[in-house]
């Protein structure tokens, strides 16, 4: 490869000089990753044009060079802005920062993947729209298109985010621009509304991949509920997941509760904070829709958790009496457990907030968009795996993960996400401190929590950046049917080679 002085020189006679930085503070930034590791890119590139970014996948099959996209590289813990190898050129796409279109009326928008959900949210505020994006804990300067891309989940009843995409825009490792569902048929009335097409959906290629670089995506909005009612229920039994779990698949097959719901182990909750309200388990939701039916189903879910749980304790909350318990907290006691409530709220009715980041990162005056991964004395990285939405073997693969965490002395954090009705996300983490040793004993533990989750059969829903030898071995087929997509439509592997084993 040239030096990284005559490639940004390079690169320089297509872009223009601001887009191309390869100035060693700023290097050394989208190196640095929140788990501690480094990656050290040869440049950062800021495209604004789908037709910048085609012009960088031909320079780079003629310099043989290559390029890692990122939307805002936000994707912390899980590598953030690094690349699949040192020596790349990061293509940073938070300059196509364009909401195309809003359809008000369909509940649709179309957008560029430098658009924050901070940015998407204020322009939906200042519109009035009556729509409403779904928020993920990533703060406010994450982006949409990324999570999306890697299959993130929300808070809303839009959580399961991939199934709300309509179409997308990518473009190849030949440089070539293709368009998804009907987008790319002139004259197509439902081109942003109907996620089908006709023929094979290619979509679900481009996620979790390394076979485009996204410029534009289509997806869908929620209507904003009439009424929203936050549940929250908290169990001291520490033998109560099981129960928990079973109810949550009966209301989330029912259809009665359709938003993600959040099962949280104490320290995953409160840290270590004394908190009398939370109980060994906690679990929050929400009930939307016209007042009338968010009492019906208020009763529905008290009668679900009745049948199926003992000893505990549920609360229902609207803005009405979260604005009370405000008032409370604000002027006659403190109340421990209002800013958790809150921020739960304010996820589950679509305001992004930089409170969770605050939270893990000890840091009461963070802003996610001024966010230095690397000036951090904490790091941390994720484990994740997918589990069967029934009590039994969400009490396995705890027990199993439990076990690992007390022998290697890491605090035990987890979550376990009902995104859909029949699977749960689970979601711990380890934190440990900036140090050499710490950081290799963090990689090996979760290593070791990868593939002991593994070999039990919950395989991980996501992965990253320095991650990807955790992931089990794709099957012989996919992999080879995979790989001929890959090698004939980027012959010269220039998109992120090795991302998600392909
Ligand atoms: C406190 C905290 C809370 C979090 N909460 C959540 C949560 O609720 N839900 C959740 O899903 N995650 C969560 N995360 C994880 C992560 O931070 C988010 O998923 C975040 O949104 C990812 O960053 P990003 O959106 O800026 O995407 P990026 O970092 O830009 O991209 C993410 C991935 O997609 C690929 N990619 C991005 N854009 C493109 C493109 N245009 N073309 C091709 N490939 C592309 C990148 O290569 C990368 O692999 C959380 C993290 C923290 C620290």
């Amino acid at each position: 490869m040239e030096s990284d002085l005559l490639l940004a020189g390079s690169l320089t006679e297509f872009l223009s000089a601001e887009a191309v930085v390869n100035d060693e503070a700023t290097l050394n930034r989208y190196a640095a990753s929140i788990n501690g590791t480094t990656c050290r890119p040869a440049a950062v590139v800021f495209p604004v044009h789908t037709d910048d970014v085609v012009s960088l996948v031909r320079w780079a099959n003629q310099k043989r060079v290559t390029l890692y996209a990122i939307s805002r590289g936000r994707n912390l813990g899980y590598g953030d802005a690094q690349g699949t190898a040192i020596g790349q050129v990061i293509v940073d796409l938070s300059r196509m920062d364009n909401i195309l279109e809003v359809d008000e009326k369909l509940g649709t928008v179309t957008l560029q993947p430098g658009v924050s959900q901070g940015a998407l949210y204020t322009h939906l505020t200042e519109r009035k729209s009556r729509l409403m994006l779904d928020v993920t804990g990533a703060g406010t300067a994450a982006s949409v298109v990324g999570n999306m891309l890697e299959r993130g989940f929300g808070h809303t009843e839009y959580g399961d985010r991939f199934a709300t995409v309509i179409s997308l825009c990518a473009v190849t490792g030949e440089g070539k621009i293709i368009r998804t569902g009907f987008s790319g048929y002139s004259g197509a009335r439902t081109a942003s509304t109907y996620r089908y097409g006709i023929g094979p959906m290619l979509d679900g290629l481009f996620t979790q991949s390394n076979l485009g670089i996204i410029t534009e995506m289509t997806f869908e909005l929620m209507p904003r509920p009439e009424a929203v009612s936050m549940f929250v229920l908290s169990s001291k039994n520490e033998d109560s997941l099981s129960a928990i779990v079973e109810a949550v698949r009966e209301m989330r097959l029912s259809g009665v509760v359709r938003s993600a719901v959040h099962i949280a182990n104490r320290s995953r909750a409160v840290g270590e904070k004394d908190n009398k309200l939370v109980g060994a388990w906690n679990l929050s939701g929400a009930i939307t829709g016209p007042s009338a039916v968010v009492r019906a189903k208020k009763r529905y879910v008290k009668k679900v958790f009745r049948q199926h749980v003992s000893r505990y304790s549920l609360w229902f909350f609207g803005k009405r009496l979260l604005k009370i318990v405000r008032w409370i907290h604000e002027h006659i006691f403190r109340l421990e457990v209002y800013n958790a409530l809150r921020d739960i709220y304010d996820l589950q009715t679509g305001v992004p907030t930089d409170e969770p980041l605050r939270t893990l990162l000890n840091d009461d005056r963070l802003n996610s968009s001024e966010l230095k991964t690397g000036d951090y004395s904490t790091c941390f990285s994720w484990i994740n795996a997918t589990i069967p939405a029934n009590g039994e073997d969400a009490e396995t693969a705890i027990q199993l993960l439990e076990k690992l965490f007390k022998e290697n002395d890491y605090e035990f954090r987890v979550t376990l996400t009902a995104e859909t009705p029949r699977t749960l996300v689970l979601i711990s983490n380890v934190t440990y401190p900036r140090t050499t040793a710490e950081i290799i004993r963090a990689q090996d533990f979760t290593a070791k929590c990868s593939s002991a989750l593994i070999n039990a059969g919950y395989l991980p829903y996501r992965s990253g950046s320095g991650m990807y030898d955790n992931l089990p071995a794709i099957p012989e087929e996919t992999y080879s049917f995979l790989k001929s997509i890959k090698t004939a439509t980027d012959p010269n592997s220039v998109l992120a080679p090795g991302k998600y084993r392909i």
